[in-house]
C-alpha cells in the first residue's frame, strides 16, 4: 500500500450528511466489542465515522493505521441500537471499506479471502469436494449449507440433514457457491459478490426450490436482506430455527441448563429472537437460562465483519468474554450459526470455561426422536 494518499471515497460521500449527525456523545462506547477489546477511540463507532468522514472529505490520507481501524468492526450493529442519532454505522463502515478496496488499500488477509472466492468460490480457498451423501435434485425445499458448515463445521450440516430427514422433509442440497457475505462485509467489489448471488439463485431456480433453509446467520441475512437489492429471489428464505419453531418436535429429556447466544446477523440484523428460544424450550426437562446480555442487547462473538481473518487474536479475546459471561449459569451454550460456534470455541481456548458450545441443529438432532 502507498504510504500516504487521498482516495476518491465515492460511496462514503453519499453518507456524509448522516456522518455529520454524530454528536460524539460516545454512547456507542458502552457496547462496541472492538472498543471493549482495545479501549482506543478510533475503534469505536464514532471513531470510524470520523475516519470515514475524513476520507470522504480528503481531510485524512489513507495509511495502514486508517485501514486497520476501519476493519476493526465486526458489523455487529450494537452501536446502532445505542446511537441517539440513529446513524447507520455498519453502512458507513462498509462504504468506507469499499472505497478503500476500490483504491487498492486492503489488508493482506482480506486480499487472500477475495482471491480465494474468485478461485474456489469459498473464502477458505478449499478445493475439496465435501460429499454429504445426498443427491442434488428437484424439490420444493432446499438446504443451503454455507461455506463454514461445509468446510469447517461439517457436523452442523450432517445433523441438519439428519434432522430434516427424521422430520420427513422432502429437501435437496443445492449446487451452491459462497453466499458473498464475507466479500460484501470487507468491501470487495460489487461485481464479485453479485456474480455469486446470481449463481446461487440460478442453481435454486433450476431445482424448482420454493423455500430455502439456512443454518448460517451470515448466509440467511445475505439472502433475506442483501440479495433482493441485486437479484430477484423467487423463493422463501428461512433460518432453520424459524422452520423448527413451527414443528412439533419430539425430543428426549435433557436435564441441563441451556443458554443461547444470539448471532448478530440473525438477531440485530434480522430480528430473529423468539424462534430459537421456542425450539430450546421444547426440550423436555431442559432449563433455559438467558445470558445477562441477550436478544437486542446480545454481545457479539467477535468473529464477523472480517475481524476473524484480519485479527484472529482480537476475535478470540472478544469471544472469550462472551463465553465467560455464560460461566456459572449454563452447562451448554447454544447458538444458530457455524461461524459463531467456531469463534466461541476459539474464545473458550483462552478462558477454558467448563461449558459445551454447540449449534442448535446439532443439539436438536441429537435429542430428536425419529
Ligand atoms: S452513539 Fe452515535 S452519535 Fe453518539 S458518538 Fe456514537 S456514533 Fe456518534
Ligand atoms: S457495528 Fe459493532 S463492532 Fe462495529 S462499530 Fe458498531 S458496535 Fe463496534
Amino acid at each position: 500500500m502507498p504510504r500516504k494518499k487521498y482516495i476518491k471515497a465515492e460511496r462514503s460521500r453519499k453518507l456524509e450528511k448522516e456522518m455529520l449527525t454524530c454528536t460524539l456523545c460516545g454512547f456507542c462506547k458502552s457496547v462496541c466489542p472492538c472498543f471493549e477489546d482495545d479501549q482506543w477511540d478510533p475503534s469505536v463507532a464514532r471513531g470510524k465515522v470520523i475516519l470515514a468522514y475524513g476520507l470522504s472529505r480528503k481531510e485524512i490520507p489513507v495509511d495502514e493505521s486508517v485501514v486497520e481501524r476501519l476493519y476493526q468492526c465486526t458489523t455487529c450493529k450494537d452501536c446502532e441500537r445505542r446511537c441517539p442519532s440513529n446513524i447507520r454505522v455498519v453502512d458507513i463502515v462498509e462504504a468506507a471499506r469499499a472505497d478503500l478496496v476500490e483504491a487498492g488499500c486492503i489488508l493482506p488477509a482480506h486480499k487472500k479471502v477475495i482471491e480465494n472466492v474468485r478461485k474456489t468460490k469459498n473464502p477458505y480457498g478449499e478445493t475439496r469436494v465435501v460429499d454429504f451423501g445426498l443427491p442434488v435434485r428437484k424439490a420444493d425445499i432446499g438446504y443451503f449449507v454455507g461455506c463454514t458448515a461445509r468446510y469447517r463445521q461439517p457436523e452442523i450440516a450432517e445433523h441438519t440433514i439428519s434432522l430434516l430427514t427424521k422430520l420427513k422433509v422432502d429437501f435437496t442440497l443445492v449446487n451452491e457457491v459462497c453466499c458473498g457475505t464475507t466479500l460484501q462485509r470487507i468491501g470487495a467489489k460489487e461485481k464479485d459478490y453479485v456474480r455469486l448471488m446470481k449463481a446461487n439463485v440460478d442453481a435454486a431456480k433450476k431445482l424448482g426450490i420454493k423455500k430455502m433453509i439456512f443454518t448460517c446467520a451470515g448466509c440467511v441475512r445475505m439472502f433475506k436482506e442483501q440479495y433482493p437489492k441485486y437479484v430477484d429471489v423467487p423463493f422463501e428464505v428461512e433460518h432453520l430455527v424459524q422452520f423448527l419453531a413451527k414443528q412439533d418436535l419430539k425430543m428426549r429429556p435433557f436435564p441441563k441448563r441451556i443458554t443461547y447466544h444470539d448471532p448478530c446477523h440473525l438477531g440485530r440484523h434480522l430480528g430473529i429472537y423468539d424462534e430459537p428460544r421456542k425450539v430450546i424450550q421444547m426440550i423436555p426437562e431442559a432449563k433455559f437460562v438467558e445470558l445477562a446480555e441477550n436478544k437486542e442487547a446480545a454481545r457479539c462473538c467477535g468473529g464477523g465483519g472480517g475481524v476473524r481473518a484480519a485479527d484472529p487474536k482480537a476475535a478470540q479475546r472478544i469471544a472469550s468474554r462472551r463465553v465467560k459471561s455464560a460461566s456459572d449459569i449454563a452447562d451448554i451454550m447454544v447458538t444458530a450459526c457455524p461461524f459463531c460456534v467456531s469463534n466461541l470455541r476459539l474464545g473458550n481456548e483462552l478462558v477454558k470455561i467448563d461449558i459445551e458450545i454447540k449449534d442448535i441443529a446439532v443439539l436438536v438432532d441429537e435429542l430428536l426422536v425419529a
